[in-house]
């Protein structure tokens, strides 16, 4: 019995190590999310969503904000 589970310790260690180059990957992904727009919506085109967005000009471009609803954020 001793064997088998000797067996199952080694086929567990390639399965951390696949994993953890993955997880590594993760952060990467964060800092490429992590810009200073991050929470706006990219559009060609801004459009007002509700009564309560707003056209806001920042750095030369057009925002849109939203009191009422974050989600509304976009930014051209
Ligand atoms: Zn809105």
């Amino acid at each position: 019995m001793q064997p088998t589970q000797h067996f199952s310790l080694l086929t567990r260690l390639p399965t951390v190590t696949i994993t953890a180059p993955s997880s590594a990957l993760l952060p990467v992904s964060n800092t490429l999310a992590a810009q200073p727009n991050a929470g706006y919506k990219v559009k060609v085109r801004l459009r007002k969503r509700c009564q309560h967005c707003f056209y806001v000009r920042r750095r030369g471009r057009w925002f849109i904000e939203c009191k009422e609803k974050g989600r509304h954020k976009q930014m051209q």
